[in-house]
């Protein structure tokens, strides 16, 4: 017996949907790759593009934001070159400090301030008009002729210069180290201020005459950014005192006033879409000018709000880059979240950095992203609907034939016919068929070759049982039934009578003087002898249920069906005249030839007897007839 190990069978699985599944995998292997290619490729090259435009457009707005401040600072030297010549001239002084009597008057406090009119344009005593002027000084010390004279030009320079930028800037000053604040612009300051005694104007605590006077440097410097009341406006100071002479001293310093609301606005809408900037000053804290998002922090901090205290720690890499930077020049800076490019406002410490926040750049490459995976996706449908029907056609449908086919050899129930497997296919599939079908016939050819074999041995095997039977119950020497057989008969033959209500009778024959027969004749002829006899008695049973055996020795018994126990007699009798008309000569009887008594007994209906009791009356029979005389017929007494 061939032992099968079901345990380690794997689970059934469809060859069509383990290669779909294996299709699957592959596709969107190559789908998740190419998607993957198609990103970067995308992201970088509209990183690229945007980097591009960035700087472009950030270069350009440096250049254009800084012209104003190149203006002014042009200005303002021209305004310190001018001052200083015009102060070289020989008699100047004098000339000035007349021109400081008609135009200041001195209140009791010992300050100072035009006379009233003067910015309604009304003439001094001279003609000269200086409408837009306003001015405050107070001196602390009594002013000098030099100071005097000082305060005055700075005056008519700031008129002058002021008025022939009237309309592009907002004002012009020209301030004193000693206090003089002579200004040009459109409003009257002395009206906005109301003038309240010396030290209403603290000009020491203004940034730009603390930084313009407290250092002998003649750079021009921007204020921080301050939320101006009387325009309601942001602004710095842009000043730039005149060059320090040997003491440390300066002597006047030009200063003009810039609103930023313009330059906000600018800033707020940079040219790329989708970016926002932001304006901050480049000094290590990133004070916030503008910022889209912080302005109410700027607003409230009076322009001290900067990236830095306000720990936008996302913007840090700008205050780092904001070192390295040249005037003009844009660089891209990447931040978390944006490409940022940053550069310096030429003439101005402001770093403009115009941020492109990287989720704009998503979409684009998302759309791109999708493209390709929905063409994947496509490209997978068709796959699996190729796949699916070539291999259901070409692959499964023929297989599942081969099985069933090999299913019905298995079971042998019905005979297989080639047209039932997929032979027709030209692929491997189709010789697989056809090697079956091949075996299939040698199969079946085996199959029937054995059938035929299994046939003939076992008619072979009855033939020998029959004559194994026929052996065990027949009588080797005489060749009729034997004692075994009789025995059996007996039984049978008994119970049928009974049945049937036939007479069964039985005849015990032994043969007379046999002993002496075989001492006379030999033990061979007595054989012969008593195949002779058998062969008269066998004639003597021909009908059917008849039955002639050897009971043993020189005995034989006969059965029959008889109608009564006078016609057994005549049987019984006929049978021993028919054994002495052998005429087989024995010297040694009485007789002078063979000759045989016979015990009969016949059954009786009516008594209850069985087949033994037949047999033993027989024998008490055949004892009387041997006692008789022999050579006769004795029946059974019947009682
Ligand atoms: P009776 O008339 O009283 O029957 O005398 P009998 O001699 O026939 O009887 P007995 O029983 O004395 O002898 C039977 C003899 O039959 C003895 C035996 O040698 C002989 N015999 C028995 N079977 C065979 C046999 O198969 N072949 C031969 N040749 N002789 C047999
Ligand atoms: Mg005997
Ligand atoms: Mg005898």
């Amino acid at each position: 017996m061939v032992q099968v190990n079901t345990g380690g069978v794997p689970q059934k699985q469809s060859l069509t949907a383990r290669a779909l599944r294996l299709a699957v995998l592959r596709i969107g292997l190559v789908s998740l790759s190419a998607g993957a290619i198609s990103y970067y490729v995308n992201s970088t090259s509209i990183e690229r593009e945007v980097t591009g435009q960035l700087l472009l457009s950030t270069e350009q707005s440096l250049q254009r934001e800084s012209l104003p401040f190149r203006e002014i600072k042009d200005l303002q030297q021209n305004f310190l070159k001018e001052f200083k010549q015009t102060l070289a001239h020989p008699g100047m002084e004098a000339k000035l400090v007349k021109d400081f009597e008609q135009i200041f008057y001195r209140h009791e406090d010992g300050s100072y301030t035009q006379r009233p009119q003067l910015f309604e344009g009304q003439p001094l005593a001279d003609g000269r008009r200086f409408p837009g002027m306003s001015a405050t000084y107070a001196p602390g010390i009594a002013p000098d002729d030099d100071t005097r004279a000082r305060f005055a030009l700075s005056y008519l320079l700031s008129y002058k210069y002021g008025s022939s930028t009237k309309g592009r800037l907002f004002n012009f000053y020209g301030v004193v180290p000693e206090k003089g604040f002579p200004i040009y612009q459109d409003a009257d300051i002395a009206k906005v201020f109301v003038y309240s005694g010396p030290n209403a104007l603290k000009l020491e605590t203004y940034e730009f005459y603390e930084r313009g006077f407290g250092t002998p440097g003649n750079e021009t410097l921007f204020t921080r950014m301050y939320w101006d009341f009387s325009n309601n406006a942001w602004m710095t100071t842009i000043a730039t005192p005149d060059v320090a002479d040997a003491s440390g001293r300066h002597h006047i310093l030009a200063c003009v006033d810039v609103l930023l609301d313009a330059l906000m606005k600018r800033t707020a809408k940079p040219a790329m879409q989708g970016a926002y900037s932001t304006l901050f000053i480049a000094d290590g804290e990133g004070t916030l000018i503008y910022h889209p998002d912080v302005m109410e922090q700027v607003k409230s901090s009076a322009g001290n709000a900067s990236i830095r205290s306000l720990k936008m720690t996302r913007d840090y890499p700008l205050l780092e880059a904001a070192r390295a930077l040249a005037p003009g020049q844009a660089r891209i800076i990447q931040t978390p979240d944006d490409i940022v490019a940053m550069g310096l406002i030429p003439e101005t410490p402001w770093v403009l950095a115009v941020h492109y926040p990287r989720s704009l750049m998503t979409p684009a490459i998302f759309d791109n992203l999708v493209i390709v995976v929905v063409l994947g996706l496509l490209t997978l449908l068709v796959e699996i609907f190729i796949l699916r029907s070539i291999l259901q056609k070409q692959v499964a449908v023929p297989l599942l034939r081969l099985i069933q086919a090999t299913r019905l050899l298995g079971a042998g129930k019905a005979r297989l016919r080639p047209q039932q497997l997929p032979t027709q296919s030209p692929d491997e599939i189709g010789e697989l068929a056809r090697a079956f079908a091949n075996m299939v016939e040698r199969v079946q050819d085996a199959h029937e070759h054995l059938e035929l074999k299994v046939q003939d041995r076992t008619a072979e095997l009855e033939k020998a049982n029959r004559q194994l039977y026929e052996l065990s119950t027949t009588d080797g020497l005489t060749g009729i039934a034997n004692r075994r057989h009789f025995d059996e008969a007996l039984v049978s033959e008994w119970r049928r009578a009974l049945r049937a209500g036939t007479v069964l009778s039985l005849m015990l024959i032994d043969v007379d003087h046999f002993k002496l027969f075989n001492d006379h004749y030999g033990h061979q002829a007595g054989d012969d002898c008593l195949r002779s006899v058998a062969r008269t008695l066998k004639a003597h049973a021909q009908r059917a249920g008849d039955l002639v055996a050897r009971y043993g020795g020189e005995e034989f018994v006969l059965i029959t069906a008889t109608a009564s126990a006078d016609n057994a007699l005549e049987h019984a009798q006929a049978i021993c005249r028919a054994l002495e008309r052998m005429a087989l000569p024995h010297v040694m009887s009485p007789f002078g030839v063979v000759t045989a008594s016979i015990g009969l007994a016949v059954m009786a209906l009516n008594k209850e007897e069985t087949a033994d009791g037949l047999l033993r009356q027989a024998d008490e029979a055949l004892y009387s007839a041997k006692a008789r005389g022999r050579n006769q017929v004795v029946l059974a007494d019947i009682q």
